[in-house]
């Protein structure tokens, strides 16, 4: 992260260091789910992915060599999310709690280990393209970033997918229920707003996993959106958030209630539209 680490080594008592006006319309056009220029949600947007550069430090794994492109391509995407919650926390404090952001040229296999219900434990190894953890570094893949583009056709955007973990992460639990705010959606207290967000999401998770087995096992219409997204609560808040804001017009068609439920929590720059 040869040029952005230089900058950033000298940036104490600075202000943030400016994203080129060529870079950022280079993203931009990579990635037409980011607000359109000009408009005060990608100013907006601008700001907040040059505080993240300022505070985040990239790593090139298995020889990467980090580009500025592909540092500003991972911060716009990354700000998304939060561009727009104001509570309980705000903006880049929902990414508080780690620095280092490791970038791998393609999917990593990663040994797997499980023990099953007679204590046995079973060794396997899975192709990942990303990875968050609390209070832990973000690794990804660079490919499935520079994809973003052309996968937001399927919902699927693997920067935003591992950021919508961190910001899931922030009460320590990876059960797809992000702190929420007080009175969330006329919630009276914070077990009511914690309950409307769970029978919303878990009513969805149900019907996908519904779906995905229909079409799976007997031969059913093919689902919209990652099968992974399947395999906990979890996984199934960062699977829609992907498509949330990558493709809305589709994601809306097929999950309106997650598109209310994520327009209260997310108040990203469009929904009134
Ligand atoms: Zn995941």
């Amino acid at each position: 992260m040869n040029r952005w680490l230089g900058r950033l080594r000298a940036r104490l008592q600075r202000p943030p260091p400016a994203i080129g006006e060529v870079l950022w319309q280079q993203a931009l056009l990579e990635f037409p789910f980011l607000p359109r220029s000009p408009s005060t949600q990608s100013l907006e947007l601008r700001a907040l992915a040059q505080q993240f550069l300022a505070g985040k430090e990239f790593h090139g794994a298995a020889g990467l060599a980090i580009t500025d492109t592909m540092a500003v391509a991972i911060a716009a995407q990354a700000c998304l999310p939060v561009l727009g919650i104001t509570a309980p926390r705000r903006g880049l404090d929902w990414y508080g709690d780690f620095v280092g952001i490791v970038v791998y040229p393609g999917t990593v296999r990663a040994k797997r280990e499980t023990i099953d219900d007679n204590g046995v434990v079973h060794q396997y190894h899975e192709e990942i393209r990303g990875e968050a953890m609390h209070q832990g570094p973000v690794m990804l893949s660079w490919q499935d970033v520079a994809g973003a583009g052309q996968s937001a056709a399927d919902g699927y955007n693997v920067v935003i997918h591992e950021f919508v973990h961190k910001i899931d992460l922030c009460d320590g639990a990876a059960d797809g229920c992000p702190p929420l705010p007080a009175g969330f959606m006329g919630a009276g207290s914070a077990a009511a707003a914690r309950r409307l967000w769970q029978d919303t999401l878990h009513r969805a998770y149900r019907d996908f996993s519904d779906r995905l087995s229909l079409a799976e096992r007997f031969g059913g219409a093919p689902v919209w959106l990652d099968a992974y997204g399947a395999t906990s609560h979890g996984e199934f808040f960062a699977v829609s958030s992907e498509a949330y804001f990558v493709n809305r017009p589709r994601f809306n068609a097929e999950f309106a209630q997650l598109t209310l439920l994520f327009d209260a929590f997310f108040n990203p720059p469009g929904s009134a539209d």
